[in-house]
């Protein structure tokens, strides 16, 4: 590896939390894709190889071409870049695909340059990304891909993100189930407005869960892992969601929820035992229902992307 070229790990993402939705993301450790991305004499941007999954290599088409372009156009850079992705991520799984491309090409531009740009800065042009991804340019998992641990999109008008402290005793465990749900769908059946009943329960589990984050207060934590309002709607589109989420409760995990826009299912346990245990029977409860499912233990990634060389 020379100077002109870096190797990182782009780290999946969970947004939501259940009670965040729209503003809450974590990272990841050991579920995530990897990239080179290379500084050449030659002007403009490329996308030159991409492995593990078919994807448009055209950058306007590619979530890490447009997010690249929006980095080049905001710096003075007059040279150009090469970008390689190898993905591991699925498309589509709901732990943050597209996301990890878009951070992952503008974080490595950022660090070929020497850090020209802020964490901030990244985020909103790895956003751009995201906008051709989903239709909407939404930062719940290009934040934490970028800051590492869990943020909060406390605003998106004026932009405005916050780091989560991130309790050391935390474990993610991932249940990604073989089916396929459109992120589109998933918005779509979703209701425009809420009951303030709702609501207030709503942001009471979203004021504990932050607060429980940083007490590190895991039975605080515990009780604000509910969603009121999305989770019994986009639920229905899982096979298995309630039973899943029963056992992985009844196994010891502190909450568990949707996973974005799911279909994958996330639990989050205090220790790597219990993840370990609550991971497995999540898993076990899908084989019993001849479900496949790809089934992930993980801490969560409080060093955001880095460098792999
Ligand atoms: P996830 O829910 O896992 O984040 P998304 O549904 O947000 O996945 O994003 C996947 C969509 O983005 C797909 O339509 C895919 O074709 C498109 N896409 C474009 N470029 C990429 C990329 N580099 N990595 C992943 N998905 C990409």
């Amino acid at each position: 590896m020379n100077k002109n070229e870096i190797k990182i790990f782009c780290p999946a993402t969970i947004a939501n939390i259940s009670c965040g939705f729209d503003v809450l993301g974590l990272a990841l450790s050991s579920i995530g894709d990897e990239m080179i991305i290379r500084k050449v004499k030659k002007p403009g941007l490329r996308i030159t190889r991409i492995t593990g999954q078919e994807l448009p290599r055209e950058v306007t088409k590619n979530v890490a071409g447009v997010a690249g372009l929006a980095f080049m156009k905001a710096s003075n850079y007059k040279e150009g870049f090469e970008i390689e992705i190898h993905k591991k991520i699925k498309a589509g799984s709901g732990i943050g695909s597209s996301a990890a491309s878009a951070a992952g090409a503008v974080w490595g531009m950022n660090a070929l340059l020497g850090n020209p740009f802020s964490e901030f800065e990244l985020v909103q042009f790895a956003m751009k990304g995201e906008q051709l991804a989903s239709g909407v340019a939404h930062a719940d998992n290009v934040a934490p891909a970028i800051y590492g641990g869990f943020t909060l999109v406390r605003s998106y008008d004026p932009l405005d993100i916050v780091k989560i402290n991130t309790p050391k005793e935390l474990y993610a465990s991932v249940i990604h189930p073989q089916i396929e749900v459109k992120t589109a769908d998933s918005r779509k059946i979703l209701k425009t407005s809420i009951s303030l009943a709702d609501g207030i329960k709503q942001w009471g589990n979203l004021g504990g869960l932050v607060a429980g984050l940083f007490m590190e207060d895991y039975d605080l934590i515990g009780r604000s892992l509910v969603d009121h309002i999305v989770e019994p709607i986009r639920s229905i589109l899982i096979p298995g969601f309630d039973e899943v989420k029963k056992e992985a409760l009844k196994t010891g995990a502190l909450g568990c929820g949707i996973s974005g826009s799911g279909p994958s299912i996330f639990a989050l346990s205090k220790g790597r035992v219990v993840a370990q245990n609550v991971t497995d029977a999540m898993s076990k409860l899908y084989e019993n229902i001849d479900l496949e499912n790809d089934a992930y233990v993980t801490e969560i990634n409080k060093e955001a992307i880095r460098n792999n060389a």
